[in-house]
């Protein structure tokens, strides 16, 4: 049996939400707090004037029954849909109105306090206090306090160490070594708006082995934009760290060259979008027999999960929430 009845969870992305949705189930007082804007992290759609474009994950992917039975509930529910199936066979499936679908519909039955950035924890004897800055429409913050008896970071690996650094929370020495490795690819996303159709072969979307390049897609055939030649490119990793610096004056132009022999119109206006942790370039535990999707601490009560414990795709990342919560809620 579990020994706490509250939760607060950091990130709002699929993991921190499947795993808030299991704990709920649970009967437990879960709070996620998240410091951006929407639900679904890297799970991200964007409106622009009229048109809509999906920023971040493209598609979702099933590869374990768990997770297909799960995206089966979704479409039931009307908010995924098939899309296409990729180069090896599988099917590529989408949400409905955009990839933020799903979480947004998963956000509405939790207790998510969005714009708060947590900056600090503490273990206060047996609570946690997590400090939050909340930041409303016109930016001026507040500071926030939250307790709970369990804290889950879903955060990238990478951020929630920092932020288990920062509040002085020390990890045992091999574990932290252990998820000090996992680091995370960079990638700039540009969304474009063309003037007319981009004519990208069927079904909208391209992967791309570039140099410069790694997804091209075009969110109207996608039918997630009622604007025609709405599109999203993302670059490849390299790309993204030689360009992370510099203005998107200087960066977009070269992202739009490259697209350029892809797509049969020209390009109307360009916004960009830069993701810190993009994918993870190692996972937990990668190279022993023991694969855990999840970290759990022995001394602190709380617990890491996210992509960084399965793999760069959504699937691995909700497994590792909903993993974790069970294994929470049902120890043995
Ligand atoms: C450009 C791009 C394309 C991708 N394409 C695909 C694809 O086509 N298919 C696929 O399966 N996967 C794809 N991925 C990977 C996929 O999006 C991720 O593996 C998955 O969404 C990760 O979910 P998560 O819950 O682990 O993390 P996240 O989605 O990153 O969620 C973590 C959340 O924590 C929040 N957070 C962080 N720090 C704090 C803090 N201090 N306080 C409060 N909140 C905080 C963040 O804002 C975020 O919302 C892509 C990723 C990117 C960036």
């Amino acid at each position: 049996m579990k020994t706490f009845s509250s939760c607060i969870i950091v990130g709002a992305g699929i993991s921190g939400l499947l795993a808030a949705t299991r704990l709920q189930r649970d009967g437990v007082q879960v709070t996620v707090l998240e410091k951006g804007r929407g639900f679904g992290g890297r799970m991200a759609t964007r409106r622009i004037e009229k048109a809509v474009f999906d920023h971040g994950a493209q598609f979702v992917t099933t590869r374990e029954a768990a997770f297909r039975e799960l995206v089966e509930g979704w479409m039931e529910e009307g908010l995924a849909r098939p899309w296409y199936k990729g180069p090896l066979g599988n099917m590529r499936y989408v949400g409905v109105n955009g990839m933020n679908t799903v979480p947004k519909a998963l956000g509405a039955k939790l207790n998510v306090l969005r714009s708060e950035k947590v900056t600090r924890l503490k273990w206060d004897k047996n609570r946690w206090v997590v400090f939050a800055d909340a930041s409303d429409e016109e930016g001026k913050i507040t500071k926030k306090r939250h307790e709970a008896e369990y804290l889950v970071l879903s955060a990238p690996v990478p951020q929630s160490l920092k932020l288990l650094q920062e509040s002085n929370i020390d990890l045992d020495y091999d574990e932290e070594e252990e998820l000090s490795r996992i680091t995370y690819t960079k990638c700039i996303t540009a969304m474009v708006h063309l003037n007319g159709p981009a004519g990208l072969p069927n079904p909208g979307a391209m992967d791309l082995n570039h140099p410069v390049l790694r997804w091209i897609g075009d969110n109207s055939v996608k039918n997630v934009s009622p604007v025609p030649g709405s599109i999203t490119i993302n670059s490849s990793p390299k790309f993204a760290e030689r360009y992370w610096d510099a203005s998107d004056e200087e960066r977009l132009p070269v992202l739009l060259d490259a697209a350029r022999p892809f797509i049969k119109a020209d390009v109307v206006s360009a916004v960009g979008h830069r993701w810190g942790f993009s994918d993870p370039v190692r996972i937990y535990r990668e190279k022993e027999p023991f694969r855990k999707p999840y970290y759990i601490d022995s001394e602190h009560p709380f617990a890491l999960c996210g992509d960084g414990f399965g793999g760069a795709r959504i699937e691995a990342a909700a497994i590792s929430g909903m993993q974790l919560a069970e294994k929470l809620v049902r120890p043995i």
